[in-house]
């Protein structure tokens, strides 16, 4: 049988494309490794790791020598599990009745967060037998963890029974990504008192911020999530880090439009000038958020000129409002034959870098990347270092 279509290339003809450039992201790794000095060093996957796809992201670090990761939920882990067959899998949000079996089948650490969860888990290890778990304790953060006074007791409690196996204790840095904060000191100071206090099983404190923030922070393994992915972990300084993730959507159309005319819905742009707009085929229903709009945005409270795009070397900024699966850029400013209908407008990547789209939504690059929706088509570009191959084939 023949039919008259042309086999489909996915990705050429995709409206709106990703692509997560693994090479990138081990170089990122590997540097967070440098950078832990002699702790060990995981990595943060949860959220589909930060929305660039747990399988790959998960298997090109595994290869690399990560062996310590780090995801929101189960089913996360049960998923990851397939790619890091010999990995501990810690998942942040620990156990819930009814999970156990997921948990068990997986080797998946739960991390004990509260004293339910930690009473939930004393229960399920007579039932079940001995499995590892790890220890949250809060320092300050206020969201999950044992008091650490609480934790503290536990640890000298010697009633506690022996099948209570705690292979790791951490905690969370409220305030990283600021350096000078005081609170990263008042926190370190809170853990380190808690980690004396479990003698002999590992510590873990760091986040991506956190192994910037020197020695005294790593303890035995950090914690790496965002500066894997491209992100700038740090505040107010340069980010040392190569971009992972690019996204470009497709134009579908280009016009001209004179000036005094306005531009999409609640004509919140009136051009000033002739133009030329393009418009592309992502909106915010693919993540490319509303509060990127150039103006006329309400809830928009940042004074923000809107977001950028990337095309034919030069930046172009987004006119008018950003509608669900559609957004426009001014193109005025680039010569008519390099924006044609079917080429690809970057929306964030090399040149329109993640953070500062994020900045123009008013909001951080993890939210960018763990909104991006479901409509992108990705795809990935291998990491071929000597070491893979080699560990790949051991
Ligand atoms: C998400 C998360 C991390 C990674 O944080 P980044 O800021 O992305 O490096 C580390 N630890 C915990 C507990 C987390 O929830």
């Amino acid at each position: 049988m023949t039919d008259s279509f042309e086999d489909n290339d996915a990705f050429a003809s995709a409206g709106l494309r990703l692509t997560v450039d693994l090479g990138a992201l081990v170089e990122n790794w590997q540097d967070m490794a440098r950078r832990s000095g002699r702790a060990r060093t995981g990595a943060a996957v949860k959220a589909d790791a930060y929305g660039l796809g747990i399988e790959d992201v998960g298997e090109a670090l595994y290869l690399v020598g990560a062996r310590d990761f780090f995801v929101a939920t189960a089913d996360e882990g049960a998923t990851l599990r397939l790619y890091a067959p010999d990995a501990r899998i810690f998942v942040l949000c620990g156990i819930w009745p009814g999970t156990e079996r997921l948990f068990f089948e997986n080797d998946l650490v739960p991390v004990i967060a509260s004293e339910e969860q930690l009473a939930f888990w004393m229960s399920v290890l007579a039932d079940h037998g001995d499995h590892p778990c790890a220890l949250q304790v809060d320092t300050g953060f206020n969201r999950l963890g044992l008091r650490a006074e609480d934790a503290i007791a536990l640890a000298n409690d010697v009633s506690r029974p022996a099948s209570f196996a705690p292979v790791l204790v951490m905690s969370h840095l409220a305030c990283g990504d600021d350096a000078a904060n005081a609170m990263n000191k008042q926190q370190l100071e809170a853990f380190r008192a808690v980690s004396a206090a479990f003698e002999g099983i590992e510590a873990s404190l760091a986040n991506s911020a956190g192994i910037f923030l020197g020695s005294e922070y790593h303890f035995d393994l950090t914690r790496p999530g965002i500066a894997l992915y491209g992100g700038r972990a740090v505040n107010g300084t340069a980010n040392p880090m190569r971009p992972v993730a690019t996204a470009e959507a497709r134009i579908i159309q280009t016009r001209s439009a004179k000036a005094g005319e306005v531009v999409s819905y609640g004509g919140a742009l009136k051009l000033t000038r002739d133009s030329r707009l393009a418009v592309v085929s992502a909106g915010y229903a693919d993540g490319y958020m509303r509060s990127l709009s150039s103006g006329g945005v309400p809830l928009r409270h940042t004074g923000l000129p809107g977001g950028q795009g990337f095309i034919a070397g030069q930046p172009v900024p987004v006119a008018g409002r950003v509608t669900m699966d559609l957004t426009i850029f001014d193109v005025t400013d680039v010569p008519e034959k390099l924006v044609r209908a079917g080429n690809y407008i970057e929306l964030f990547g090399k040149n329109i870098l993640i953070d500062d789209a994020a900045r123009a939504a008013g909001t951080i690059s993890y939210e960018m990347l763990t909104g991006l929706g479901l409509r992108h088509e990705r795809h990935y570009i291998a990491h071929e270092s000597e070491d893979q191959k080699s560990v790949g084939a051991a």
